[in-house]
């Protein structure tokens, strides 16, 4: 018997169960060992049934007394009146007549299950049962499918246990002894047969390792940037940064500084610059953006900045061309809309450099759009861009610095697996005089209320956004659309002014209520989640978001993240329509805090990292064990080793990483490795 022999070689299994255990995606004696229990039972010790309380799962050893089966409504009920030297309980099968067959009156049993009580009765519904064997301890759960039992897997591990020494470690000793790691025999062993709870946890600490190590090592070793490319430009106007500091107006935050600090070190070596700012909502990207460019061009070099709207084109437009002009620098706006004269005249300014800067939106990626001296490009927002779009961008330039920037809270350790190859500075920190922004979540039954409180603040000077979730014609009964709400604002708020914005319109009347909202010429402005990133009116004290249940976690923070953008004090008012549980818990989080990080990392706990990334989509594998809302340690000690790894071998072409290559491969798929 080897480890890649086929299943069939197994006592019991022909072509029928091996098409079943396929299914399990066990094929070879070797999958078969490296399938793991989906959970364990803990039989390590019998209970009295006079200790058993509700709800916990015991194991219980017991003498069925009577045996009789009755209907329920269309089932079939077998009950056995079980007991021990303490006291009795009832065992509980629904149409379960092999059962019948099996258990005899006046013989011991075994039963493990989940205790219940009906009416004052104790009750095992459906244990596990079997005749001791004298065996203790925790015994595995295996995931199963049509075709094959609990038992008959855990008898096929059990044929399978002389191959353990046979099996090959992913990692060599060095490396194993470094990370703390069991051996693989011991690991093997005990995620099969543990004999205590310790020696379990040390083989599942070894198994989700490998598995994240494994997936971590697949994902440097085919971003090819990890090979440190060193032909980059040096900006050589060193210190020019502290010139562009102290023209602000106000003096950067600690973690502006730092972030600032890190970029500067990064675009005077000749290493090109791979950096992602992460950075809550109003914690001043856009300025340490502005410092690198103003570094581009002090350099010699120009900068581009690409933005997911044009509304934020041209707000970031805007403010830079003000704060650039007074250095004497020029910024160019390029954008869908621009009229074609416009346009002609900004590509030939970047043709022969006399634009230095560029803010746009993909516009700026068009075949066309051609550089002078490209020397480092920017996303904002980069979550709303696709990998090519940023290629694109990227490939404007020769080897330019890329610095991409971020406020969908993506917790840190999961940037740290969807950007590996990207350098991260972290904005943790908000400029000061900021308030926190109180939140309430209400019921529909609220909203006059709610409508007093945002006369109150309009009346303080302050303005609204009202924000209603994008619907589909045939939900337009449950959701409130944004038309509806606009008219009902209008008629309740008839001494100010209402506006409405949504996605549909034409570009030059989005621009101009935008402009009139900024003004402070409109109150209360009317949005679908046009606005969701980056706009910036720091008049405005009120968010009311209508049917809050249809938005995510992130979405709701980044949407609050509109107010509380000045001096004053800001709040925001969720509208639950109607509430799932998950609705419910999102809001208590949101009203817990302001802090995008948490709310990232609850998020994630709440829905689990496929469903907020699509794992696919990155490029991240399914994964097996490991689960990376959980066990973010361990994802960071298997990255540092993994690093380690691909800096020595990024092909992993020596023999000592051809077993983490097959791993790679098979987690994957073949598709991937073509890449390595
Ligand atoms: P974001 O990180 O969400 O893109 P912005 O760059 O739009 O945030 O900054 C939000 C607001 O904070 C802007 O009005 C900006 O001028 C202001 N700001 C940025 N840094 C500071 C600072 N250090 N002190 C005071 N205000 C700042
Ligand atoms: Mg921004």
């Amino acid at each position: 018997m080897r480890l890649l022999d086929h299943v069939t070689t197994l006592k019991g299994v022909g072509p029928k169960k091996a098409e079943a255990l396929s299914r399990l995606g066990i094929r070879t004696l070797e999958d078969l060992v490296l399938f793991f229990p989906r959970t364990y039972e803990d039989r390590s010790s019998v209970t009295d049934i006079d200790q058993l309380r509700t709800g916990d799962k015991c194991l219980v050893k017991g003498r069925v007394i009577r045996k009789y089966v009755n209907r329920y409504g269309r089932k079939q009920r077998l009950v056995l009146k079980v007991k021990d030297h303490t006291g009795g309980i009832e065992v509980v099968f629904f149409n379960a007549s092999y059962i019948a067959k099996a258990v005899q009156e006046g013989e011991e049993y075994l039963f493990y299950g989940q205790v219940s009580e009906n009416r004052a009765h104790l009750q095992m519904i459906h244990p596990s049962f079997e005749k001791d064997d004298g065996r203790r301890g925790l015994v595995p759960v295996y995931p199963l499918t049509k075709g094959i039992s609990q038992n008959e897997i855990r008898k096929l591990q059990m044929q399978v246990r002389d191959l353990y020494d046979e099996a090959e470690d992913i990692l060599p000793e060095a490396l194993r002894e470094k990370g703390r790691l069991c051996p693989m025999d011991y690991a093997l062993r005990n995620i099969h047969f543990a004999s205590d709870v310790k020696s379990l946890q040390e083989a599942r600490y070894r198994f989700i390792y490998d598995e994240l190590l494994v997936m971590q090592t697949g994902l440097f070793a085919v971003r090819k940037n990890i090979r440190e490319n060193r032909n980059g430009i040096a900006f050589e106007a060193k210190g020019a940064e502290k010139e562009y500091v102290a023209s602000l107006p106000y003096e950067l935050t600690g973690a502006q500084k730092r972030a600032v600090a890190e970029i500067s070190a990064d675009l005077e070596s000749t290493k090109v610059m791979n950096r992602l700012i992460q950075g809550d909502v109003g914690s001043g990207k856009t300025a340490v953006a502005e410092v690198a460019m103003y570094k581009a061009v002090k350099s010699g070099y120009q900068a581009v900045m690409m933005a997911p709207t044009e509304i934020l084109a041209k707000q970031h437009y805007e403010g830079m061309s003000a704060s650039f002009a007074a250095h004497g620098i020029k910024v160019g706006l390029l954008t869908g809309s621009l009229g074609a004269a416009a346009r002609r005249e900004v590509l030939e300014g970047l043709r022969d450099g006399s634009i230095q800067i560029l803010v746009g939106t993909h516009a700026v990626i068009q075949p066309d759009v051609q550089f002078h001296d490209l020397g480092l490009v920017i996303t904002d927002e980069q979550h709303r861009f696709g990998v090519d779009q940023r290629t694109l961008l990227k490939d404007k330039g020769t080897n330019p610095n890329v610095l991409v920037m971020t406020a969908t809270p993506i917790p840190r350790t999961l940037a740290v697996v969807l950007y590996g190859d990207l350098d991260v500075s972290v904005i943790d920190e908000l400029p000061p005089g900021r308030q926190k922004i109180d939140t309430k979540c209400v019921s529909s039954k609220a909203r006059p209320g709610v409508y007093d409180f945002v006369e109150d603040q309009l009346r303080d000077g302050g303005q609204a956004y009202v924000v209603t979730p994008l619907i589909e014609e045939s939900e337009a009964v449950e959701a409130r659309s944004a038309e509806e709400v606009a008219e009902e604002l209008t008629e309740r708020f008839d001494s100010y002014n209402v506006a409405l914005i949504h996605g549909a319109m034409k570009q030059k009347e989005k621009d101009d209520i935008m402009e009139r909202f900024v003004n402070g010429q409109i109150d209360i402005l009317v949005a679908t989640v046009v606005i969701e990133v980056g706009i910036n009116v720091p008049n405005a004290s009120v968010m009311v978001i209508e049917n809050a249940e249809r938005f995510g976690l992130a979405q709701l923070h980044q949407l609050r993240g509109r107010v509380g953008r000045g001096s004053r004090k800001s709040y925001c008012v969720l509208i639950m329509g109607s509430s799932s549980e998950i609705a419910k818990k999102r809001g208590e989080i949101m009203e817990q805090s302001n802090d995008g990080f948490f709310i990232a990392e609850e998020d994630l706990k709440l829905r689990g990292p496929g469903e907020i990334f699509g794992t696919r989509q990155h490029g991240l594998p399914d994964l097996n064990i490991a689960d990376l809302a959980k066990h973010l340690k361990i994802l960071d000690h298997a990255k540092a080793t993994a690093l380690d790894i691909v800096k020595e071998d990024p092909g992993l072409d020596s023999e000592k990483y051809s077993v983490l290559r097959r791993r790679v491969v098979k987690l994957f798929g073949e598709e991937f490795i073509l890449n390595l």
